[in-house]
């Protein structure tokens, strides 16, 4: 092939559309009218009618950078040169190697060694089993530590372990019969109190409900697991301020490990790299998936304490090793774009700069502040929940087959930005490159589909 001769093009897409034979994730398949990207731009999708939409769910609450960020693509390009994938089971790729030694200089306090899988889902799945295996066999080895404490209305992914976590009713409760039952704790929520409770006390009283738990369970307990400060799936369940750390202290005090679940808080979302970072919490396992890769590659890690760590070290013959492993675990070009990701944090002060963009989205969303059906606002940072109310003195929900949710997200991607709610929580995460802009836009089309979808009686 001459130089000048354009490369014929790789993929023919010329004729991809019209059948159904992707079956699609959490999507109703009858009913479901195809939306086909075919490229994308910093904050925004195009789709192959030509339509552009504003990725605001940052393509499921794990892309960062914006798409086709300069960096990133040169990255994985430079990677593909020298290895796409070897295994890193007894073996490892110098970018892998890098990689972990980066994310041990940024996940909080002696959070030290880093295991990788795929996906959001499999990094707790490792979890589970780290904490369970390291009771087992650590010097004061606790064999009936096996069970675990979730939080109500929990969600740590979709395989059948952290499924077994999971309290969300239509997620989770058809499959009980294949899963593990945890020591259920309480559901930290700032915006419905239980009775009596006031908003000063409502820290203390959840803290309390999971202490009079560990009390109780201790002994059989391996760990404590949780989405700290917001609870993504659950609707942006947002938590007090201190519960996490008062977990912190109560899981050293019973003496129970503390898994966070940074899959969703982690990378910036919460205004802060990490949700622990906020209460100076550092858990004995971390969780990472979503934005690892700035949200271009599936990566997830389990990250863990040395004292974790320490109790998996013997002679071979001893057995001891974790027993687990994924395939595609510390893939090189997943490692090239997550070092990228995490280049493009330390370089800049995009960390710094969150807050405000954020304060920005919540302001362009005054308009909705006092409509009748819209409840409640919440979520930190730049994970916004929109609860929207049947009532809104007494907080009554719709009725769920209403489907008010999607009703209005839908009329917000006609007006040209993509979101996707949780039953009637319409949620927004966008890019945390959103520009100033953007975000005004992205406040004002919500505002307008709520208004006409939900309008005030
Ligand atoms: C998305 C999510 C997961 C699951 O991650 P997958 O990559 O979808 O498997 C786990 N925990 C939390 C908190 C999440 O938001």
């Amino acid at each position: 092939m001459s130089p000048q001769t354009a490369p014929k093009p790789m993929i023919d897409r010329s004729h991809h559309v019209g059948g159904s034979w992707h079956w699609q994730g959490f999507t109703q398949m009858a009913q479901y009218k195809k939306i086909v990207i075919s490229e994308a731009n910093g904050c925004w999708l195009t789709t192959d009618s030509g339509k552009r939409l504003f990725d605001g769910v940052a393509s499921l609450w794990c892309n960062v950078h914006g798409h086709r960020h300069p960096k990133i693509d040169a990255a994985i390009r430079d990677q593909l040169d020298r290895v796409a994938h070897i295994t890193t089971l007894g073996m490892s790729a110098d970018v892998t190697e890098i990689l972990a030694s980066r994310i041990v200089e940024i996940t909080p306090g002696d959070l030290s060694h880093v295991f990788f899988s795929s996906d959001g889902s499999s990094s707790v799945e490792a979890a589970l089993k780290m904490a369970l295996q390291y009771w087992h066999q650590r010097k004061d080895p606790r064999p009936k530590k096996t069970d675990y404490l979730a939080l109500s209305l929990a969600y740590h992914g979709d395989t059948t372990g952290s499924v077994s976590l999971g309290g969300i009713k239509f997620f989770h409760q058809l499959f009980a019969p294949i899963v593990f039952t945890p020591v259920r704790g309480p559901l930290p929520c700032s915006y419905r109190l239980p009775d009596g409770v006031t908003p000063d006390a409502a820290c203390d009283h959840y803290a309390d409900e999971v202490e009079s738990l560990l009390k109780q369970h201790h002994e059989t307990l391996a760990a404590v697991v949780m989405e700290p400060l917001v609870q993504g799936a659950a609707g942006m369940i947002t938590h007090p301020k201190g519960f996490l750390s008062r977990i912190r202290k109560l899981c050293d005090k019973y003496e129970v490990l503390l898994i966070c679940d940074e899959v969703a808080t982690g990378f910036g979302r919460t205004g802060r790299l990490f949700a622990c970072n906020h209460e100076s919490v550092t858990p004995d396992i971390m969780c990472l998936g979503k934005g690892l890769t700035g949200g271009y590659l599936p990566m997830a890690a389990t990250v863990a304490r040395p004292h974790v760590f320490d109790a998996f070290l013997a002679k071979t013959s001893e057995s001891k090793q974790f027993f687990h492993g994924h395939t595609f675990g510390g893939n090189p070009l997943a490692a090239a774009a997550a070092i990228a990701s995490i280049d493009l944090f330390t370089e800049s002060n995009l960390v710094e700069s969150i807050d405000a963009k954020a304060s920005l989205l919540r302001s362009s969303l005054d308009p909705i502040q006092g409509h009748p059906h819209v409840g409640d606002i919440r979520g930190r940072s730049m994970m916004v929940g929109i609860e929207l109310v049947q009532n809104r003195e007494t907080k009554t929900a719709f009725d769920s087959a209403d489907l008010f949710g999607q009703k209005v997200c839908q009329r917000a991607t006609e007006l040209g930005v993509w979101i996707r709610p949780l039953g009637d929580v319409v949620i927004l995460m966008p890019p945390l490159i959103a520009t100033d802009d953007d975000l005004k836009m992205v406040g004002k089309v919500v505002c307008q589909a709520i208004q006409e979808v939900v309008p005030s009686l």
